[in-house]
């Protein structure tokens, strides 16, 4: 189906080289360079690696967008992007 075709947000995130054909789909981490396979319908093979050998990054991350949105709401600003554009000043 069409979904194969676009990147999940997991691997777009921590993962280069992705690669779909009929059955799975191939990406190599962007930490490690390790190559994960999965198939085209799932993606907790890439979920997998990044929570078992990337915990500490992959918490970082969510810790400072989870952050960045609550101080955006918080000051009373609509969205990331009007924050951004606002505190650029
Ligand atoms: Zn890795």
């Amino acid at each position: 189906m069409a979904a194969a075709s676009i990147t999940p947000k997991i691997v777009k995130f921590g993962f280069k080289n992705y690669a779909v054909d009929d059955t799975k789909r191939t990406a190599v981490c962007r930490v490690c360079s390790i190559k994960i396979s999965d198939t085209t319908t799932k993606t907790s093979n890439f979920i997998r690696h990044y929570k078992k050998t990337h915990r500490e990054r992959c918490m970082n991350v969510l810790a400072r967008k989870l952050t960045l949105s609550l101080s955006y709401v918080r000051l009373g600003f609509k969205s990331i992007k009007h924050y951004k554009e606002k505190t650029k000043r």
